[in-house]
């Protein structure tokens, strides 16, 4: 009996000190952080380094609107230390499981200044546009946000994770910059995007959005929606309509060849292709190849 009580008190002992936060060095392994979709990996990798063990939902080639969990996915976001994801019916699945999570849970676009979103066709009410990370001065909140929920999750790594998401921000500050630059002087300023992504973007750099679905990729346009679009790229004389890689490119090829002008992809950054990963793509590069794409089908002649 005696033997057995020492064994458990060495056992709780042994426990304790390996789950306690703190103590020197910052204690306790790597922080363990699940994470909804690509941006949100990206910026949880960027502020944690080394000091974190970065799981992303959503594997790669697979596009985060309305993801579906596997069991193990699911037992992830339960087990994780911290979980950062996308609420307001981004991904329903990952907003259910994480009412069972055990460590802290952060829904990125709370407090966020969120536009309403284009419903889908037969949606009533209104919807917010969770397209934050495509706004370089918005996807900035987002990483100062994980740099905050790191800082509290293990405060003696907080010098690391601040000095961390001070030079990704300096990324994403000349990031910034180069839009502004490059998106000013140009002959157009309407984009028609494969489906309502880049509001955000639009807003902050002075462009227009007209998305040929809603706020979710899969949603088809009816042929009235497809006809008004026809006669409004015509009349303003777009020469480029946006498909993306994970979204079949169908509808906006019929729209681009019935009214004869040519399509490019723009990224909206909800995954990464296997392909783009290994290519080392990461959120700035694409997001300087999206930019690429923009000043050419605008017209842009800045600097
Ligand atoms: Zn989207």
């Amino acid at each position: 009996m005696r033997r057995l009580l020492v064994s458990v008190l060495a056992l709780t002992a042994i426990v304790t000190g390996a789950c306690s936060p703190g103590g020197s060095g910052g204690g306790g392994g790597k922080l363990k952080v699940v994470a909804g979709f690509s941006p949100l990996a990206e910026a949880a990798t960027r502020v944690g380094g080394d000091l974190v063990d970065v799981q992303n939902l959503t594997p790669p080639g697979v596009e985060p609107h309305d993801l579906e969990l596997t069991p193990s996915r699911i037992a992830a976001i339960q087990e994780a230390d911290v979980v950062l994801y996308l609420g307001h019916g981004f991904a329903p699945a990952v907003e259910d499981a994480v009412s069972d999570a055990r460590g802290t849970t952060v829904d990125l676009l709370e407090g966020m200044p969120l536009e309403p979103g284009v419903p889908e066709e037969g949606q009533t009410g209104s919807v917010d546009d969770p397209h934050v990370w495509l706004d370089p001065v918005l996807y900035r909140q987002v990483v100062q946000r994980v740099e905050k929920t790191f800082a509290e999750a293990r405060p003696d790594d907080a010098s690391t994770f601040e000095a961390n998401a001070r030079s990704f921000d300096a990324e994403l500050g000349k990031l910034d910059r180069e839009y502004r630059d490059g998106l000013t002087g140009c002959e157009r300023d309407l984009i028609v995007t494969s489906h309502a992504a880049f509001g955000y973007l639009a807003a902050t750099y002075g462009l227009r959005q007209e998305p040929i679905a809603g706020l979710a990729p899969d949603a088809e346009p009816s042929p009235d929606r497809l006809a008004e679009l026809a006669a409004l790229v015509r009349r303003e004389g777009v020469t480029t309509i946006f498909t993306e890689e994970l979204v079949s490119p169908k509808v906006a090829e019929t729209l681009a060849r019935e009214v004869g002008v040519g399509t490019a992809v723009l990224n909206p950054l909800e995954g990464l292709t296997a392909k783009e990963v290994a290519a080392g793509d990461d959120y700035v590069s694409v997001m300087r190849d999206n930019l690429q794409t923009l000043e050419t089908a605008l017209g842009c002649h800045a600097g």
